[in-house]
């Protein structure tokens, strides 16, 4: 099992943990989306380490594309920010938009 691997377990296992969080989520943006949304929020919240909830509810809102592209690349990469910076698919839409690439030429 690779670094990125275990991080990404890591990130469930805490998830999993505070899972009554993610109810009160849920209830915090529940009149911003549609019911048939809701299902695939929560498990997509369910997955991710709750460092990355907020910015990915603020997306999910329609808040802020920023946050949106933000949310998109941690997906991507499993939540492994050092990833996003170390992104190589230069084909990708998003990369000229990605985050955390502060520092890098
Ligand atoms: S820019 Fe890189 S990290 Fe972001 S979505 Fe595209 S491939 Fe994934």
């Amino acid at each position: 099992m690779n670094k990125r691997s275990k991080q990404h377990l890591a990130a469930i296992r805490i998830s999993k943990a505070s899972a009554k969080s993610v109810d009160e989520l849920i209830a915090r943006v529940r009149s911003h989306i549609k019911p048939t949304q809701e299902a695939s929020i929560r498990e997509r919240l369910a997955v991710m380490p709750e460092t990355c909830r907020n910015g990915y509810l603020r997306a999910i809102i329609g808040r802020s594309p920023t946050a949106a592209i933000k949310a998109h690349c941690l997906q991507c990469v499993s939540y492994v920010r050092a990833e996003i910076r170390e992104c190589a698919d230069g084909a990708c839409s998003l990369y000229p938009y990605r985050p955390f690439k502060r520092g890098q030429k």
